[in-house]
């Protein structure tokens, strides 16, 4: 980008790129077009950290590593000791996660505050021209990475009743004494799922008849099976009609399952039905950008919106919804941006994407959904943990994994881990599908025994000796 804008008012300020939302997405396009030899400018309205840090992945995660250690001690007495029931220091818990989690944004707003930042809510005035409160930022280029918020509630008397959200819901000063969560997908899973282990009463109600209905029926049911086993009541086709508040203050979800008009009591109620876009206040149609509220910015697959100098990344571009796919198009957007070129985001491994209960879900490429309603044909083979020796060992046999391959040459197309350690493990069939191996090529690696990850050469074998009776059969004169 060889022109450059100039200051020319005290409260007016120019620059090649200026990125909206310094969360993952904008502060890799920032970082990105930074090391490009641009000019950057960073906007937000705070708190700064991004979403990731800090109400997302981060706490999410730190909590559920206590309710994972919780359920340890518990199961402990498999292995033959015998620790009795955890006593649960909520407080104790909680400490840990502040403090992890402002270590974390410490450390990202020094990053952030390299660049200049314009504290508040951005405004387009026009395709070019940004206010920030008195400021007035042009650019030749811009990239939105606002984020998304949680979705508002749809549900009649919800609003009266009152809720909690997933901020919430990872930072409270004292647990819920029973609680239901309204919604099967990661969030309502996860966070449903830590509070069921350190000891709240929860139900999940889901409209559809597995949990994470967006993945393969066999890894959503066999999520609702092993959260079931450990305690936690899981109302699936449940339609919920209503909800209002008890005379003793409870909250009371009303639905009809089967026909059949049902309720739930409990203290909470978890709203986690999704994530809208953060559009309100940008004014995009006076830049020029076209966006939808539900669905977000549009933009193409070289991040560019309708207005060809103005980039949207991460959730507010409202598909993926996954930090690792914000960063790579931030990066990708920032390119284009500064080089002015076409480079396009391939979601074909990044897509790629894990749910952090126990087990855990991970899976890359293709769905066995999506392949058959594109109507491409494959192999697969799945293997269980409970048959796989170093599972056994350790006593951790819930779930599987399976492999999804072209039936002609064996190409890897698609793989999803219900299981221990599923979002580690994904990563050998990230790779392996990031350099276009076959299961050909996959039952030659090397696997260390015993490990979990040799699990994975079963399903492997399996479709290559599928392959060889096919081929046998061809053969055959
Ligand atoms: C509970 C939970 C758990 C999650 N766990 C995971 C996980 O394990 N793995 C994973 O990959 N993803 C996870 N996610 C999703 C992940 O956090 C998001 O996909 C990611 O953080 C989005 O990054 P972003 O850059 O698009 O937006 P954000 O990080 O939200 O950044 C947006 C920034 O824009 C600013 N902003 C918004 N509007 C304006 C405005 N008008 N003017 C100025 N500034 C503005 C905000 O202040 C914010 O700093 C989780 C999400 C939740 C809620």
């Amino acid at each position: 980008m060889p022109e450059r804008f100039t200051m020319t008012r005290t409260n007016q300020h120019a620059f090649d790129l200026i990125v909206v939302g310094a969360g993952s997405g904008g502060y890799a396009a920032a970082r990105t077009a930074r090391d490009l030899g641009a000019n950057v400018a960073l906007v937000d309205r705070g708190p700064l950290g991004g979403l990731c840090i800090l109400a997302g992945c981060m706490p999410s995660k730190t909590l559920i590593a206590t309710g994972d250690a919780a359920h340890d001690v518990r199961e402990a007495r498999a292995l033959g000791v015998n620790a009795g029931e955890p006593n649960v220091d909520f407080k104790a818990v909680m400490k840990r996660k502040r403090e992890i989690i402002k270590g974390f944004a410490d450390y990202r707003i020094e990053g952030i505050e390299t660049f200049p930042v314009f504290s508040g809510e951005a405004t387009f005035a026009s395709p070019h021209v940004l206010h920030v409160g008195d400021d007035v930022l042009i650019a030749k280029a811009f990239v939105i990475a606002t984020g998304s918020t949680v979705a508002p509630p749809v549900f009649p008397g919800l609003e009266e009743a009152g809720y909690i959200d997933s901020d919430e819901a990872l930072d409270r000063e004292v647990p819920p004494r029973s609680l239901i969560v309204l919604g099967g997908g990661y969030v309502g899973c996860e966070l449903g799922q830590f509070y069921a282990r350190i000891g709240v009463p929860t139900t999940i109600l889901i409209r559809s008849p597995q949990l994470l209905s967006a993945e393969d029926a066999d890894v959503g049911e066999g999520l609702t099976r092993y959260l079931r086993e450990e305690g936690i009541a899981i109302e699936t086709r449940a339609q919920v009609g209503r909800v209002s508040l008890a005379r003793d203050g409870k909250r009371v979800v009303h639905f009809v399952q089967d026909g059949v008009e049902k309720s739930v009591v409990a203290h909470e109620i978890l709203y986690a039905l999704g994530r809208v876009p953060n559009v309100a206040g940008l004014d995009l149609e006076a830049a020029g950008v076209r966006y939808h509220a539900i669905g977000g910015i549009e933009t193409d697959e070289t991040l560019r919106t309708s207005q060809p100098h103005i980039f949207a990344v991460g959730d507010v571009t409202g598909r993926f919804l996954l930090v690792h796919i914000a960063i790579q198009q931030g990066e990708i957007a920032a390119r284009n941006a500064i080089h002015q070129t076409s480079e396009r985001a391939d979601y074909r491994i990044s897509k790629t994407h894990t749910i952090f209960t126990d087990p855990q879900v991970a899976t890359v490429g293709e769905s066995e959904k999506e392949l058959r309603k594109a109507g491409i044909p494959y192999l697969t083979a799945s293997m269980p943990f409970d048959d796989h020796g170093k599972a056994i060992s350790i006593g951790k046999t819930k779930g599987f994994v399976k492999m999804m391959a072209a039936p002609l040459d064996g190409r890897i197309l698609g793989a999803a881990i219900l299981g221990p350690d599923a979002s580690d493990l994904i990563h050998e069939m990230i790779v392996a599908m990031y350099y276009g191996a076959t299961v050909f090529d996959f039952v030659k690696i090397p696997h260390l025994h015993p490990t979990m990850a040799e699990i994975l050469t079963y399903p492997a074998e399996d479709i290559v000796a599928q392959i060889a009776a096919r081929r046998a059969l061809v053969a055959v004169p």
